[in-house]
Formats: structure tokens, C-alpha cells, sequence
């Protein structure tokens, strides 16, 4: 699950991060209110999206001249038309694809004075098995192009997780980062703070680009992206509390109501497969003969008829798809099952598509009889590859 920029840092202060003031807003007409609250002279607009990249961003409406989803205001007045200017509009940056993000909600910060731009992320790093810190003083930027073009600057720390972010680490990404006087003790202070943020939230990732040195020689964490393993939100109600549902895909809310492993994707072939090794290997030999998958599903083992109708309806719910691949390897989940879900699902939304169905495994016999005698119009497959070749044939024909 993803939060916001300002609910992150609101997560990072109660640790006792160094972040600037800041409020957010929903309305242009507080912002003028937000900016009087603040200390001046010098404000930043900042557009709240879960998706990164802002301040080199667009907005559909404003045409490319107009200034990104990040905005320094020296004014009220700039405050005031920057906020006008960003609520309500779609914000395309190079993470929100070409769709774009409605910005519902705007976050006024106290500006800083910056020497310089760093990078800092924890994430869990699965080749050690830690949490590790990835730490550069290439920040602001896009991280993924240093690390290709200059990997030398990059530092990765795992963390032992008995330890802790011992002196010796603190020292070692403070050298990294170049950190000096002020700002090095700083950095000693906050590296441990970010670390126990990050598993007592039981974070996924934190993402601090930029965390900068100030002119007066202090840190501050100037951005933060923040995204948390969803396993674990039984146990954090107060992170639960900050989701924003109207950023997440409809489709995708839909399929945590009835917890189906579902991630929304750009293609126009509808997936429906149990296991998620099986789903990846669906999705890779769809585009291996030349198509896009519309989706990830994993239906899961035990899997009911009603959780498989869902799942069928969430599927033919996407405008983009064109046609259905139902691949199913019946282990746990009964191929009659899979069967019945998907006859149900057709009779209540109807079929407007081409359906390929691959079936194999427990009661198989039976999901193919329960389908033949269907009189749904199905496409039968009898292997993985055979119903990718059907399905991306069917989808041209009718494209
Ligand atoms: P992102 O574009 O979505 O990553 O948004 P950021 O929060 O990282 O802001 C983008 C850029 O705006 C930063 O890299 C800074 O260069 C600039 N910026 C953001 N806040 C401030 C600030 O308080 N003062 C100054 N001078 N620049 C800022
Ligand atoms: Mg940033």
C-alpha cells in the first residue's frame, strides 16, 4: 500500500525525522490560510499523487509551456495561483503513464535553501535477506539512470537486523554521502531513525529523493516516498487510515474486497489463472506471441465459485480487454470449480469477448463437461502454449 508525500513525512517526524512544516490541502481556497501558517518567505506547492517525478511533470491542461507538479511560490499570490493552477488537473510524470493523475490534493511546504541533493532509500534487499540502505549523492534525480550509468556511486548497506544501524554503518553512508559538521551529525541521528521506522511500519519501501543539506549545513528530507508490505496492515490501523482509495485502480480495490490477488496492467487479454508462478508464466507467453496481458490474477488454491465469478467479473470489467485466457493447473483449486465460477460469471455479465479456457488437473474431466454442456461459445486449449496461440489469434481477428 502507498501513501502520500505528506503522510510519509508525517510518519517520519513522529520518529523524529528532520522534515519541514507543511499542510496539506484540498480546496485552492486554503491555501492562502496553509501559506500564512508557514514561515516564509519562501513556500513550495506540492501536488500529492502516488507516483513520483512530479516536479518535472505536465499537466494535460495546462499545456507544455506550464511549470510541473512541483512549484517554488515566493508570494501568497504565487501560492495561490500555483494551488488554482494544479487542483483538479492530470498530472503526467514519467511514472503515472500517459493517463495521468488527477491531483486532488495539494501539500504547502516551507521552502528550504539547498546546497546540495542526496539520495537514500531502504528497501528489502532479498539477494542478502536484510534491509538494506542504498545511499548516493546523485539524488534529486532519476536514481535508475545513475545506477546504470555510474554504478561506482551507489552504495548498498545491509543491515544486520541484531545490530541495528551501528555507528560504524551511520559512519560509513555518512562518508558516502559526503556529510560534514552539522549536517554529519545529522545524518548519525537520522539513519537509525529511518531504520526503526521502517520495521516497526513494517515498510516495503522508503524512498528519500532528494534528502539534502540545507545552506545552513542541516539535513532534511525534502521528498519521501513511502509503500508498505500489505501482509503486515493488520497490524497498522493507523496506516490502514491513510489510504487513498481514489488512487488506486477500481478494479483492483474491487479484487482486495474479495482478496484476489489482481494487478491492473495496460494489455487487452484478460488473465484468469491459479498460482502466481503460473500467472507470471501466462502473462510472459502471451507477450511471447506478440500480445499485452490486461492483467495479473492469481485466483489462489481454495479458491470458491463465488470468489471465481468475481474474478471473471473484475476481468471483463476492463474496456481494453478483448479476449479472456483462463489457465487453470487444478491442484488444491478443482477444475469444476474454476468452471462453474466462470459459467456463472458469463451468465450474469455475459460474454461479449472470445474465451479461451486451458484446464488440467483435479476433476478435469468434469470442468471440460461443465463447459462443453454450457453452450457458452469457449475456445478450448489443451496446453499452455495451444491457448496463448488462441487467444492472441482470436484478439487479432476480432482487432
Ligand atoms: P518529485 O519530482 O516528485 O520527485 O518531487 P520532489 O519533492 O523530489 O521535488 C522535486 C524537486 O523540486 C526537488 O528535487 C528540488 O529540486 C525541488 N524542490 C522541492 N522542494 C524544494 C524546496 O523546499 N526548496 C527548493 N529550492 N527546491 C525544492
Ligand atoms: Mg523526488
Amino acid at each position: 500500500m502507498n501513501i502520500h508525500e505528506y503522510q510519509a513525512k508525517q510518519v517520519l517526524k513522529e520518529y523524529g525525522a528532520p522534515v519541514a512544516e507543511g499542510v496539506a490541502i484540498f480546496s485552492a481556497d486554503e491555501a492562502e490560510a496553509a501559506a500564512k501558517s508557514l514561515p516564509g518567505p519562501l513556500w513550495v506547492v506540492k501536488s500529492q499523487i502516488h507516483a513520483g517525478g512530479r516536479g518535472k511533470g505536465k499537466f494535460k491542461e495546462l499545456g507544455p509551456e506550464a511549470k510541473g507538479g512541483v512549484r517554488l511560490a515566493f508570494t501568497l499570490d504565487e501560492v495561490k495561483s500555483h494551488s488554482a493552477d494544479m487542483l483538479g488537473n492530470t498530472l503526467v510524470t514519467a511514472q503515472t503513464g500517459d493517463a495521468g493523475k488527477v491531483v486532488n490534493r495539494l501539500y504547502i511546504e516551507d521552502g528550504a535553501d539547498i546546497d546540495r541533493e542526496l539520495y537514500l532509500s531502504l528497501l528489502v534487499d532479498r539477494t542478502c535477506g536484510q534491509v538494506a540502505f542504498v545511499a548516493s549523492t546523485e539524488g534529486g534525480m532519476d536514481i535508475e539512470e545513475v545506477a546504470h550509468n555510474t554504478p561506482e556511486l551507489i552504495l548498498t548497506l545491509p543491515i544486520d537486523p541484531l545490530q541495528g544501524v551501528t555507528e560504524n554503518k551511520a559512519s560509513a553512508l555518512c562518508d558516502t554521502l559526503k556529510l560534514e559538521g552539522e549536517a554529519r551529525a545529522d545524518g548519525m541521528k537520522l539513519f537509525p531513525i529511518l531504520y526503526k521506522a521502517f520495521v516497526e511500519k513494517d515498510m516495503a519501501l522508503l524512498e528519500i529523493n532528494p534528502l539534502i543539506v540545507m545552506e545552513n549545513g542541516r539535513l532534511r528530507v525534502l521528498d519521501a516516498k513511502v509503500s508498505f508490505d500489505g501482509n503486515a496492515l493488520f497490524r497498522h490501523e493507523d496506516i490502514v487510515a491513510l489510504r487513498d482509495k481514489t488512487e488506486e485502480d477500481e478494479k483492483e480495490i474491487e479484487a482486495s474486497k474479495h482478496d484476489l490477488a489482481y494487478v491492473a496492467l495496460e494489455g487487452n487479454i484478460g488473465c484468469m489463472v491459479n498460482g502466481a508462478g503460473l500467472a507470471m508464466a501466462t502473462m510472459d507467453i502471451i507477450k511471447l506471441y506478440g500480445a499485452e496481458p490486461a492483467n495479473f490474477l492469481d485466483v489462489g488454491g481454495g479458491a470458491t465459485k463465488e470468489k471465481v465469478t468475481s474474478a471473471f467479473k473484475i476481468i471483463t470489467s476492463d474496456p481494453n480487454v478483448q479476449g479472456i485466457l483462463v489457465n487453470i493447473f487444478g491442484g488444491i483449486m478443482r477444475c469444476d470449480v474454476i468452471a462453474e465460477g466462470v459459467l456463472a460469471a458469463v451468465k450474469e455479465v455475459g460474454l461479449q469477448v472470445p474465451l479461451v479456457v486451458r484446464l488440467e488437473g483435479t476433476n478435469v474431466e468434469l470442468g471440460k463437461k461443465i463447459i462443453s454442456e454450457s453452450g457458452m461459445n469457449v475456445i478450448p486449449a489443451d496446453d499452455l502454449d495451444d491457448a496463448a496461440q488462441k487467444i492472441v489469434a482470436a484478439v487479432k481477428e476480432v482487432a
